[in-house]
């Protein structure tokens, strides 16, 4: 069926349907009737279905509400009726409950197109042109990493692209879920449930296939992606293959132990959500042990975090209050047996914060009991012992937060790398001189346009940077210039323990101005703002209630998983 015909058919009855509420405002059976069609098949034509997208047509729908009502309300029934526009303050504030109304109608038809083009998919299939492309005419568009900066390339990807049948979209990523790494810390301190801070990456993306597999090697020359072999599969199963027109590398950073092998063998990683989970079995598991082992109580007790960044810093805050909440259920275990340490490099934390703020931080967790070895670094790890550059600390738990490196994928990629051996971008996000190779996140190299820094490799700027890229890989498609990449960070937030965190916010409108402040406020700022940032209401929903039954119950102290 002819595309425009096919969302006209689909306009008429979801504007009709839609336009009841409108008869309170208009009167006019016969005549809303007609006009709620056209407005139906005008706002269904214009726009490009994609299945399941209803908060998009939602909010379009309800934006559609205000121009009509201006249009309807406030000039042409007036003028209809031999009056002049309303459109004088007063007048203006009594037809409030009529723009509410217009709102309702756009939302309404919005909802309803969205839901009759699902069914239409069902019944008729996709949308046809004028020909349907075969697989090898399609522009193949590959992206790598399912984090923060592929996913949300994937998205933004969908909104460009909508419906166009000549492009294809394929995420391919070793993980099945968005992992929200900003409240990471909170699952191990057993804040929060670990599926909760996930979203699967299957039912956020509409028109993209997806892929779960670990890409193993990338033929830049042939524009093909080998995934690793399933180590379920027969043996002869032959390795699969992916073939691209532009690839997207977004598969963030690895844990970087600096060459120090026992520190990787002897310490857990924290990036991802078994490494959260793990650690918070652990530390269970350690006070069980401690509770019938007094001789060995104190190295048990003792949790030493690597780093003094972001990452290293929340996650001492939750440990601490972690522990010291379950200490109820080891009455044989003592406060004093308890510690938290945190060892960092430099001369003070947080160097994402302004000194005073980082300074504060610490003295409010020096106050709940964490201690602080700054200047220290650690130079070797074994079974209960963490080495330091000026002594030991016997510890059977050690946490290493304090180095990243891009994924080491792209660290083997023959391309242009910079000192972090991140992969050089330039200011478009291409990789210079390789025609259809994009790159961002925390394995890019990224320069902002405007400020010509390097990109911090944090979610913040990742997004951003997804934003930039799916809009010039669409410019690249149709011959038109891409944009440059440039974007003011909004601040800083960070939890240091209970009830308490640091912010650093920049003023908007006045660059190199920020605001700082601490305590209860800014860590109801942060958990509102995360809270708000993490994909998926049903996710929020489950924080939210993870957040408020943790106000009046006890930490939970059951282990999960077996470990060895
Ligand atoms: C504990 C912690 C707390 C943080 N807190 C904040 C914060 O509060 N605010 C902030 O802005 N940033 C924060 N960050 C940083 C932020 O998480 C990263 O900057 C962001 O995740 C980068 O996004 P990315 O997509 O580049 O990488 P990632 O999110 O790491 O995604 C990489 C993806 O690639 C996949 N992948 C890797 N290798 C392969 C392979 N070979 N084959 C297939 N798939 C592969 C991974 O599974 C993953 O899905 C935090 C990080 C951590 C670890």
């Amino acid at each position: 069926m002819n595309q425009l015909l096919r969302r006209v058919l689909i306009g008429i009855p979801a504007g009709v349907l839609a336009g009841t509420a409108l008869l309170i405002i208009l009167g006019h059976p016969f005549l809303t009737v007609v006009f709620c069609a056209l407005v139906g098949a005008c706002y269904s034509a214009s726009l490009d279905p994609t299945r399941g997208t209803y908060v998009d047509y939602l909010m379009a729908g309800a934006a559609l509400g205000v121009p009509l009502w201006g249009l309807v309300s406030v000039i042409a029934i007036p003028v209809l009726s031999g009056h002049q526009p309303e459109w004088n303050a007063e007048q203006m504030r009594s037809q409030f409950p009529a723009l509410i109304g217009w709102v309702i109608y756009g939302a309404v038809l919005g909802f309803l197109t969205q839901t009759f083009n699902d069914m239409a998919a069902s019944m008729w299939g996709p949308e046809t042109g004028s020909r349907v492309p075969t697989e090898a005419e399609k522009t193949r568009i590959v992206i790598l990493g399912g984090g923060f900066a592929g996913m949300h390339t994937a998205e933004c990807l969908e909104r460009q692209f909508r419906t166009n049948p000549n492009v294809k979209l394929t995420l391919i990523s070793d993980t099945n879920a968005l992992l929200f790494t900003p409240m990471l810390a909170e699952v191990a301190g057993s804040s929060l449930e670990p599926t909760h801070i996930s979203t699967p990456l299957r039912s956020s993306l509409h028109r993209t296939e997806f892929i779960r597999g670990l890409v193993s090697r990338v033929d830049l020359e042939g524009r093909r992606i080998f995934l690793a072999s399933d180590p379920t599969a027969p043996e002869s199963s032959p390795v699969r293959e992916v073939s691209y027109d532009h690839l997207v590398f977004a598969l963030g950073a690895v844990s970087n132990y600096l060459g120090m092998v026992n520190l990787q063998k002897y310490s857990f990683n924290f990036k991802s959500l078994l490494d959260a989970i793990r650690i918070r079995n652990h530390v269970i598991e350690m006070f069980e042990r401690a509770d019938r082992d007094p001789a060995r109580r104190k190295a048990l007790l003792t949790f030493v975090v690597a780093g003094g960044g972001f990452a290293g810093v929340e996650l001492a805050g939750a440990l601490n209050d972690y522990a010291h909440g379950i200490l109820a259920d080891y009455p044989m275990l003592q406060r004093e047996d308890l510690s938290v340490v945190l060892v960092h490099s430099r001369d003070r934390i947080l160097p994402e914060l302004s000194e005073s703020l980082a300074r504060y931080a610490q003295e409010r967790m020096e106050g709940r009991g964490v201690i602080f070895r700054l200047n220290t670094r650690l130079v070797d790890a074994g079974p209960g012992v963490v080495t330091l550059n000026d002594g030991e600390i016997q510890a059977e738990t050690l946490v290493w937060t304090a180095g990243t490196a891009p994924n080491p994928l792209v660290q083997a990629l023959p391309l242009n790398k910079d000192k972090r051996r991140a992969l050089v971008v330039g200011r478009t996000l291409a990789v210079p001189g390789r025609q259809g190779l994009w790159a961002l996140g925390d394995c890019a190299a990224v320069i902002d346009a405007k400020t010509e820094k390097p990109c911090p490799p944090t979610a913040q700027f990742a997004l951003r940077e997804a934003e930039v890229l799916a809009q010039n890989i669409r410019a690249h498609v149709e011959g038109r210039p891409l944009r440059e990449f440039h974007f003011d960070s909004l601040g800083a937030l960070c939890v240091v323990g209970h009830q308490t965190a640091c912010a650093e916010l920049t003023v908007p409108f006045a660059r190199n101005q920020s605001v700082r402040f601490s305590g209860l406020l800014a860590w109801a700022m942060w958990r509102g703002i995360y809270l708000s940032k993490l994909p998926g209401l049903e996710r929020k929903i489950r924080v939210a209630m993870d957040w408020a039954v943790e106000l009046f119950f006890p930490r939970d102290i059951v282990q999960t998983i077996e470990l060895k």
